[in-house]
This record gives C-alpha cells, sequence and structure tokens, in this order.
C-alpha cells in the first residue's frame, strides 16, 4: 500500500481539481521531525524515554485551489493537528504536547516573481523546489514552524519543580499576588 503522504502533487492540477487532502498519518511518517524529536528525547535517561509516540496521530486536511480569479496562482488551505513528544524546557520532562497549525498558502514557482502575489495578502508563499510537492514536505515543514521554541508544561501543577533554579523564586513570588487579586476581584463581585 503506497503512502499518499510520498505522492507528489502538481499544484495547478490540484488546484484545477480542487483536491482535497484529507488523512490522518502518523508523527513516525516525518523523518526530519523524528530527528528533531530524538534529539530532545534522547537527552533523557533510557527509562524517562516515552515508547510508543512515533505511532501517534498526525490529522491533515489539505484544501487545493486557485488563490485567484485569474486561475493562475494556484494555493493550499488546511490544517494539520498532531500530538508530539517534546522534553518540557522547564522540568526536562517528557510530555505529550498539543500542535495545531492552520494556513494559506501560495505555491511560487521557482522562475516566478512574487510581486504577482500583490493582493493576497491572506497568504503565506511556499516556494516550490520542483514543479511538484509532496504532501509529506509540506505538512512537516509546517509542523516544525508550528513547534514552540521551548515547549513547556501549560499547566504548573503537571510541570515538576526544577530542585535548584533561582530565577523560579522569582516567579514564586509574584505568583501570591496574582492570587491574592482574584480572591479580591471575587470578595468584591
Ligand atoms: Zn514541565
Amino acid at each position: 500500500m503506497s503512502n499518499p503522504l510520498l505522492e507528489r502533487v502538481l499544484p495547478a492540477e490540484a488546484a484545477d481539481r480542487s483536491q482535497v487532502f484529507d488523512y490522518k498519518g502518523k508523527v513516525g511518517d516525518f523523518d526530519r521531525l523524528v530527528g528533531i524529536l530524538e534529539a530532545d528525547l534522547g537527552t533523557l535517561e533510557e527509562t524517562d524515554r516515552p515508547r510508543g509516540w512515533r505511532a501517534a496521530p498526525v490529522e491533515i486536511r489539505l484544501d487545493f485551489a486557485w488563490a485567484n480569479a485569474g486561475r493562475d496562482i494556484p494555493s493550499v488551505t488546511g490544517r494539520v493537528e498532531a500530538r508530539l513528544a517534546v522534553v518540557c524546557q522547564r522540568c526536562l520532562a517528557a510530555f505529550d504536547l498539543q500542535v495545531e497549525t492552520s494556513f494559506s498558502l501560495l505555491f511560487q514557482a521557482p522562475d516566478e516573481d512574487a510581486t504577482e502575489f500583490a493582493g493576497l495578502a491572506d497568504f503565506d508563499v511556499w516556494e516550490l523546489e520542483a514543479e511538484t510537492v509532496r504532501p509529506v514536505d509540506l505538512v512537516e515543514e509546517l509542523l516544525i514552524m508550528a513547534m514552540p521554541l521551548a515547549p513547556m508544561h501549560k499547566a504548573q501543577e503537571s510541570c515538576g519543580i526544577l530542585p535548584i533554579a533561582e530565577e523560579d523564586n522569582g516567579s514564586e513570588t509574584v505568583r501570591p499576588f496574582a492570587d491574592l487579586r482574584s480572591q479580591m476581584e471575587k470578595m468584591n463581585s
């Protein structure tokens, strides 16, 4: 069975057919992304490393269309959602990070002038390296761009405490005031 992520798409042809790419892949389909995640997870003790994260689903929806009335600028809009195993930069424990990204991209051919895209400011430009594009390359780049530079647990409770962290003392002293303020607001309301 061939993987549709690896099929080469001609943007103009896909736009002409209003092609929809609706697919559930897995993290392991994206080699470069796996390499980035592995590099971080590799810093953990073997026993602390999560298992099975390469099989986590990646939900992909791509809609190809013409961006302009003249029907000569192909575009893709869509959404990608994935659960990635990352290392929290605050407590240095692994956790699952939910990454979602929505996008509108114009395809720019290597010899094309970007000034033709005037008036299409709602789109970002995807520079084609060849005539065709593979969903795997597109989705991988979008996922990598959507990843935070320093991923951290969202909830304070789930984040482990660093044993010695001078900076943390500063933020600790701030928090009671925030709590006090919200308590006062509650009392006053
Ligand atoms: Zn954490």
